[in-house]
């Protein structure tokens, strides 16, 4: 199929017709009802598709929402680091293995988010 000027809305298994394209209107299917795909209504301004459909904004937007979940996912682990660190602390301690345990048992527990990752990556 051509996808340029042919593509085929409105199709579903066992509906080999669909709709045809409109020219002009962006050419981004949009899931309708009853798993149903639809031309999008809105105007073509680049590219053939309307400027929300537009690969380039599309990309962006995956982007923004792909380092939002990074971000979330960082921070989920933070409790976790701590704790693993804490235990690491309590474990060299006891080991004997820290000249200054009250000064280092302070320097832990005041790390930063980031000093808690370079702490635990010093091994
Ligand atoms: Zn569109």
């Amino acid at each position: 199929m051509d996808t340029e000027n042919k593509r085929v809305y409105g199709k579903w298994a066992g509906n080999t017709n669909g709709t045809p394209a409109v020219q002009g209107k962006c050419k981004e299917s949009i899931r309708g009802d009853f798993w149903s795909f639809n031309q999008c209504t809105n105007n073509a301004k680049k590219d053939g598709y309307c400027l929300m459909h537009h690969p380039d904004k599309v990309k962006a937007r995956r982007d923004k929402q792909d380092a939002k979940w990074e971000m979330e996912r960082e921070i989920s682990q933070r409790p976790y680091k701590k704790r693993l660190l804490y235990w690491e602390t309590l474990t060299k301690i006891a080991n004997g293995g820290i000249n200054d345990p009250v000064g280092y048992a302070k320097m832990v527990l005041g790390a930063s988010h980031e000093e808690v990752d370079r702490l635990l990556d010093d091994k």
